[in-house]
């Protein structure tokens, strides 16, 4: 995703551990890759709001020629977000682990990867993973 103005709240939020994406107060869709215009009805009354990050598998594959510094597994998946849009992320799980339609989650994640992403290298991108006991939040998981 290309850095610009429009982006800056996106990669602020991540920063701060959120996980925002496009809403049209329009039409009243989220969406995603951002753009400062809607797909669905073209409006530009585009806002960021937060997402839950929680959605489900709708597809994955492994990639095994991977970029210098990433692993030579890596997992990528399409997630459907509660909001509608699709999201396609990292996975920090192993392929067997995968199955379409598992709940998932995207979160804020630093990355140790090392290539260019100039102003942001510093910053954390998002990765998504596997929700485990889907309706319990993660501070319920220690009470078991
Ligand atoms: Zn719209």
């Amino acid at each position: 995703m290309t850095e610009t103005a429009f982006t800056d709240p996106f990669w602020e939020a991540l920063a701060d551990g959120r996980f925002v994406v496009p809403h049209c107060e329009e039409c009243d869709e989220y969406f995603f890759l951002p753009a400062p215009s809607c797909p669905h009805c073209y409006s530009r009354s585009v806002e960021w709001d937060d997402s839950s990050g929680r959605g489900s598998l709708y597809s994955f594959t492994r990639q095994h020629a991977t970029a210098e510094g990433f692993p030579d597994e890596l997992v990528v998946g399409l997630v459907t977000l509660e909001e509608g849009p699709r999201v396609l992320a990292e996975f920090d799980a192993r392929y067997e682990e995968l199955a379409i339609g598992d709940p998932v989650v995207i979160e804020s994640r630093a990355y140790p990867h090392q290539y260019d992403r100039d102003r942001r290298a510093d910053e954390p991108f998002f990765v998504a993973r596997l929700r485990n006991g889907d309706s319990r939040s993660d501070s319920d998981k220690g009470r078991q």
